[in-house]
């Protein structure tokens, strides 16, 4: 895989595929640790004189027509407004994604200049499943470079996507990984090569049919599994405990099942929750109590891990080696329920060794629950793209990286 430092990018329009797809209330940024770990990358081709042209997707637009989906948006606005702010420097965002006014933004670049496409998944064609569709954006987006151009490949969490400006435009355009892909790609290497133990991996978030794959994989690997968040009342269920009211994949539980019984034969420890905080419903100031798993009343739902659970989770992790942690382990959203994925992140700030954060929620989570963010080895961009990656799954990005043009 090539870097950024091996392409000639000088007085050349280099199109620079980022993921700076952010959490947004409304039109308002609530978290910009993507945007800010795309800072280097675009800084160091700006200082070597390329001309910028950024590629990005927002959030998932509706509507099967580019004229649909570009008036419900989201709009990259937002965005590239906070961009401009963070590199000090205007950064024009064109009004579509490769049409005129792409194009005219595309003529106005001059060395060391930042300009942001259009919310690309406004074109239909990016995330379309025929070939020839998104050979066909793909093209209209090298276009835009001209006969100089050159591909940069910065958007980790958009890697394991089969999209035209993530698989199909590298093979059009003299390529490379931004610095950003080379330093997420250098971090998982090291979970799946030879990592220190014990290896413990955290998971949490909303389903378990989401992860169920690389907890799979991870069996090969890790000494200690500790579930919890959304995903887990599946986990609690296929034991014989009742949920309420909680989040539950009924027809993941045979599935569960037998991941349950693969770690036994392997001898990796799973970790469940043994106590709940139970809601009166899916709301911020919804009435709750702690509840242990045995006892859970059926009329509520689980928002949270109960104290015992926090303290379980953190005992199991002051000995690891090595941590991979993604999802949250409740609705971290709403403050008051927001201790359980607290006390995982700090527990995991204690490790002395590597520990990796992965998920654009869990990261979110971080920031917004103020845990400093130095004390975790890595914070990954992408959650999607590392559980695939950490699944032995081949990344459509990395693969199209190493390929010709
Ligand atoms: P990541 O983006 O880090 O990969 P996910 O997208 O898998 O994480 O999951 C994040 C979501 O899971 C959060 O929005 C959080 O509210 C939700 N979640 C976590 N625990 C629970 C729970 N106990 N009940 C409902 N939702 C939960
Ligand atoms: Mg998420």
């Amino acid at each position: 895989m090539r870097g950024i430092d091996e392409l000639d990018v000088a007085g050349r329009t280099v199109l620079l595929r980022a993921d700076l797809n952010t959490p947004l209330d409304g039109t308002t940024i609530t978290d910009d640790g993507r945007i800010r770990a795309s800072l280097p990358t675009i800084t160091k081709l700006a200082g070597r004189d390329a001309r910028i042209l950024i590629i990005a997707h927002l959030g998932r637009p509706k509507g099967e027509l580019y004229a649909q989906r570009a008036a419900g948006g989201p709009s990259l606005r937002p965005v590239a407004g906070r961009l401009s702010g963070l590199l000090g420097r205007p950064v024009p965002l064109a009004a579509d994604v490769a049409g005129e006014s792409a194009a005219s933004v595309a003529a106005g670049l001059a060395d060391g200049d930042v300009a942001m496409l259009e919310n690309i998944r406004f074109e239909p064609d990016e995330t379309s499943k025929d070939d020839a569709a998104r050979a066909g954006l793909a093209r209209r987006l090298a276009a835009l470079a001209g006969p100089d151009g050159r591909y940069v490949a910065d958007g980790f969490g958009a890697l394991h996507r089969k999209h035209a400006s993530v698989y199909d435009l590298p093979a059009l355009l003299p390529h490379a990984a931004g610095d950003l892909v080379v330093a997420e790609v250098a971090v998982l290497r090291r979970l799946t090569e030879n990592p220190e133990r014990p290896y413990v991996v955290v998971l949490g978030g909303a389903k378990p049919s989401d992860k169920l794959a690389v907890i799979a994989n991870l069996l090969g690997s890790a000494d200690r599994l500790i579930i919890g968040g959304g995903m887990s009342y599946t986990f609690l269920k296929a034991q014989g405990y009742e949920v309420g009211k909680s989040l539950l994949e009924e027809d993941m539980i045979p599935q569960v099942s037998q991941v349950l019984a693969e770690a036994g034969r392997r001898g990796v420890e799973v970790v469940l929750p043994v106590d709940l905080v139970a809601a009166t419903g899916y709301s911020p100031d919804a009435e709750h109590e702690v509840v242990p798993v045995g006892d859970f009343p059926a009329d509520r739902e689980s928002l949270d891990m109960g104290p015992a659970t926090r303290e379980l989770f953190a005992s199991r992790l002051a000995d690891a080696r090595t941590v991979f942690w993604n999802g949250p382990v409740g609705v971290f959203e709403f403050p008051a329920f927001a201790a359980g994925t607290r006390a995982v992140a700090e527990a995991i700030g204690r490790v002395n060794g590597l520990t990796v954060v992965g998920g654009g929620d869990s990261a979110a989570a971080v920031r917004i629950l103020g845990i400093p963010e130095d004390s975790f080895t890595h914070i990954s961009t992408g959650g999607g793209a590392s559980l695939e990656y950490l699944e032995g799954r081949p990344l459509p990005g990395l693969v199209a990286l190493d390929g010709p043009a």
